[in-house]
């Protein structure tokens, strides 16, 4: 399968060189030439299938003609180590539960998946590949431990110093091994700013293989298609998959749409509702048909706090441009933080179940969206404990740390201060090195 660039100027890509550079030569995201449609024998007997069976029948169809069979079922039954199961909250609603992976949040589907195809497909070649990431907290945590202990592949993360919260710090800061976090004295956007001019920089890349891991990647996005078929089956166990609807938190809306794809590969869903916190630019896309992006507002929803959602234009490309089609498959709505608190209270008054900032967004839109004879999924993207101080702020009482958690914030912070300026940051890259080579 090719591979376009949604900015249209840039030539066909093979999956390796989409994976390999991320994003697109003229700057677009890459999506797939074609979707294909899953075989109806596949929905019809998927209630059977436990998830890695699910995965790795969607995946065929995307990544079926690159990679063999048995090298795509052993990099999804690896990174599919953890379930990702529908809980029922209250009458007609159910949460997807994505956050039974290592750094407790969905992104590790991604990240996982990536980590594995990106060592697949350098596996030939010698040296060390690097990978550089900005993160502002969640990323960060998803990448570094999704790369973690991967051979031939070195990670590193970049943050603000005291712009992260001590849990998500503690997710990428302990793990030592091949990933290094770099602690900079500045802002997220210096981060990025380090990251891309790293990129850019010929006489660096001449001397290191660099690549990144952000959330663009068609290996980190595709692969987030697979829970949503895997929700269906799981509604489909229960008698309840008619007239589905699925709401999704929603920041760089790599989330949404993923399975907006698994929608066009036949899922049977009725539609979407994509959930926006404060950063309500394509809540506003969706009433007007005009996308404004802006700088983004900082909220306790803060991974979803995205001013211009990058994958809006895999979006627009997969709906030919098309407002008026998008606003049929998609519905949307947007809450400020007080609503969002008052989510996580309610939800856990009337319901006994306890929501993160993000799944009470996609929560609060379902409860409000849902129609007489609909079945509701709302992604629940964080377990409510990364979150602590909001969520027990919201229910009025202490949460249970997951021991997994635990172990984090009690491990050693490893990280390695850093100026916000672009010579220091190469200066150490090059040091990091010419080390690795030695060794060698
Ligand atoms: C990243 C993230 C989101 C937003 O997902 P997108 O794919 O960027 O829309 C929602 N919730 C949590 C917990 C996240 O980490």
């Amino acid at each position: 399968m090719k591979y376009y660039s949604t900015n249209g100027k840039a030539p066909y890509a093979s999956l390796k060189e989409a994976v390999t550079r991320s994003l697109a030569p003229d700057g677009g995201l890459y999506v797939p030439e074609q979707i294909k449609n899953v075989p109806d024998s596949f929905t019809e007997n998927i209630q059977d299938m436990t998830f890695q069976e699910i995965a790795l029948e969607v995946a065929k169809t995307f990544f079926g003609d690159d990679i063999p069979e048995t090298d795509l079922k052993g990099i999804i039954y690896d990174t599919l180590s953890f379930d990702c199961p529908i809980v029922k909250v209250s009458d007609n609603i159910w949460s997807l539960e994505l956050y039974h992976g290592p750094t407790l949040a969905f992104k590790d589907v991604g990240a996982r998946f990536m980590a594995r195809m990106l060592a697949y497909f350098t596996k030939q070649e010698t040296g060390t590949i690097n990978v550089l990431v900005a993160t502002s907290g969640d990323t960060g945590s998803a990448v570094a431990n999704g790369f973690l202990g991967i051979d031939g592949i070195h990670v590193y993360v970049l943050y603000p110093k005291d712009k992260v919260s001590k849990i998500q710090e503690s997710q990428f800061t302990t793990l030592g091994n091949n990933i290094t976090a770099l602690e900079i004295d500045g802002t997220f956007d210096d981060c990025q700013a380090l990251v891309k001019k790293a990129f850019s920089d010929t006489g660096l890349n001449a001397t290191m293989r660099l690549t990144s891991a952000n959330s663009i990647n068609v290996a980190r996005f595709l692969p987030q298609s697979f829970y949503y078929f895997y929700a269906y089956a799981q509604m489909k166990r229960l008698g309840m998959a008619d007239n589905l609807v699925i709401s999704v938190p929603s920041g760089n809306f790599g989330n949404i749409t993923a399975g907006l794809y698994a929608w066009q590969m036949g899922l049977p869903i009725e539609r979407f509702i994509a959930a926006n916190n404060a950063n309500d630019i394509f809540y506003h896309y969706l009433r007007t048909g005009t996308y404004e992006p802006r700088q983004s507002i900082q909220t306790i929803a803060n991974a979803m706090d995205v001013g211009n959602p990058s994958n809006f234009a895999r979006i627009l490309s997969l709906f030919h441009n098309s407002h008026e089609n998008i606003i049929k498959a998609i519905d949307g709505n947007a809450y400020q933080d007080n609503s969002i608190s008052q989510a996580i209270s309610k939800c856990y008054k009337d319901s006994h179940y306890i929501l993160d900032p993000h799944g009470a967004c996609a929560w609060l839109a379902l409860t409000d969206g849902l129609q007489n004879g609909e079945h509701g999924i709302f992604l629940e993207t964080a377990h409510p404990a990364k979150f602590k101080d909001i969520v027990e702020d919201a229910i009025g009482t202490a949460l249970t740390i997951p021991k997994r958690l635990e172990e984090f914030i009690n491990g050693k912070k490893l990280s390695i201060p850093m100026t916000n300026r672009y010579e220091d940051f190469k200066k150490y890259l090059i040091s990091q090195q010419n080390n690795a080579g030695r060794k060698e």
